[in-house]
């Protein structure tokens, strides 16, 4: 073989920078399994700010040292990163869609990209257009970011308003949490009157209810915290919402997908307020154990538990306790009064009034969540539920976006590293093939 022109070399100069620009979209295109099972029902219960201490707290405080946590007793669990798209420390807006879309951004985002210049569609909305119901349950009002990016694209998780108008139009079969003032949801209710929800305020209306859609909106704001709360409240508790939620969407005879969050363990830790946080996240243990029981006997439901992030640099230092484990017999008022005591029964530190970089618990059981044990970060998280809805893995739009950053970023370097190899191809080849003709 003899080669003659310049033309050539040039030729093969891009051969190589194609070749090579080729394998490396091959490298990022994930490839899906298609044989397991699915549509599977999907719960996914975030703690917002729960970190694997406050967990530990939790099981410490109500159940001693005789019983273990459901959080922390699933047959796949790991921890997972938690950070965003420019590396900084997660806000509860950022690390909900990284969850929700699998593709990481900045904070205040609301399932857009990081510069804002992209929606970004859900792991919910990826259910729906795959014929399910869905539900969002949360014990802050529904507008805030956790629940909202699930449900809603904004650049700023601060637009209550345009963020409950995508509510009105996102069609969630069951909506439960607070809001109803009008600078949350109340603007809107209306509308999704319109649509055909039932629209309830109550916990005895909320029983009553018997079909999708509904909104349950009980209190203006967020809920109280639970310490707080008298056992003949109105207000129904995360567990009472989350047995409302799974009762109406198992009932529609469509799978399922809810996402259940316990708002306010952030809240607590922002307030590095043990006892705010203890009752938070037995509430939140409490909620997981029900729906746990019940994923024992359905093999095809996707259950997750995870978190966004740590809040308030947690830690159990040691504990001495004189007050007895709240017992099932007790009274409600029982229960509260030995769960605060024993809150205050442990010694506990704290680090800081904000988030933490710490990586949090993922734990899960049923289809595509022996994976859990690979994840890496909460993106994982989606790949794992968008399998067991159709299959795929990858967040929608990733032909521009491989997880976190634009795809064409990687591009850029495989074409700039193909154009340097294939010049230096060039040069090498014509120096051999100068000295065999000059021989
Ligand atoms: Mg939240
Ligand atoms: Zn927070």
């Amino acid at each position: 073989m003899k080669f003659q022109s310049k033309s050539t070399y040039f030729t093969l100069a891009i051969l190589v920078v194609i070749v090579t620009g080729l394998s490396l979209h091959q490298k990022f295109s994930i490839t899906t399994s298609a044989l397991d099972t699915y549509p599977s029902n999907i719960i996914l219960f975030i703690g917002d700010g729960m970190g694997l201490e406050q967990i530990y707290f939790g099981q410490l405080v109500e159940y001693g040292l005789s019983n273990t946590s459901s959080i922390l007793s699933f047959p796949y669990n790991t921890t997972v990163s938690t950070a965003n798209v420019d590396g900084t420390t997660t806000d509860s807006a950022a690390s909900a869609t990284a969850i929700s879309t699998g593709v990481k951004t900045k904070n205040g985002r609301i399932a857009t990209n990081w510069n804002a210049k992209m929606d970004l569609t859900t792991i919910l909305e990826i259910a729906k257009q795959n014929g399910y119901a869905t539900g969002l349950v949360a014990t802050s009002h529904l507008t805030h970011a956790t629940p909202a990016s699930f449900a809603a694209h904004d650049p700023s998780r601060g637009n209550y308003q345009e963020i409950a108008e995508d509510f009105s139009q996102a069609n969630v079969s069951v909506m439960l949490g607070g809001g109803f003032e009008e600078k949350y949801i109340g603007n809107y209710i209306s509308d999704f009157e319109t649509l055909g929800y039932e629209y309830v305020t109550n916990e005895t209306a909320l029983a009553s209810v018997t079909d999708v859609p509904v909104l349950g909106l009980f209190t203006g704001g967020s809920l109280p915290p639970l310490q707080t709360m008298l056992e003949n409240s109105t207000i129904p508790t995360l567990s009472e919402m989350t047995i409302k939620a799974i009762d109406l969407l198992n009932s529609t005879g469509q799978p399922f997908f809810l996402m259940v969050e316990g708002s306010q363990i952030d809240w607590a830790g922002h307030d590095n307020d043990e006892i705010y946080l203890a009752h938070q996240i037995i509430e939140f243990e409490k909620a997981v154990r029900y729906v746990k029981n019940l994923a024992e006997q359905n093999s095809d439901w996707q259950l997750l538990v995870t978190a966004d992030h740590e809040t308030g640099g947690f830690s159990v230092k040691d504990y001495s306790f004189i007050t007895e484990i709240p017992l099932e017999t007790d009274s409600y008022t029982e229960k509260l009064d030995k769960r605060t005591a024993r809150a205050q029964e442990v010694d506990v530190g704290w680090g800081t009034g904000g988030h933490t970089d710490t990586e949090v618990i993922l734990a899960g059981m049923g289809p595509y969540t022996d994976q859990i044990l690979t994840a890496e970060h909460h993106i994982d998280t989606f790949s794992i539920m968008r399998q067991a809805i159709d299959g795929e893995t990858d967040p929608i739009g990733s032909d521009f976006y491989l997880g976190h950053l634009p795809l064409y970023f990687y591009y850029l370097i495989g074409l700039s590293s193909a154009a340097l190899m294939g010049t230096g191809l060039y040069f090498i080849l014509k120096n051999v093939i100068r000295r065999r003709q000059n021989f």
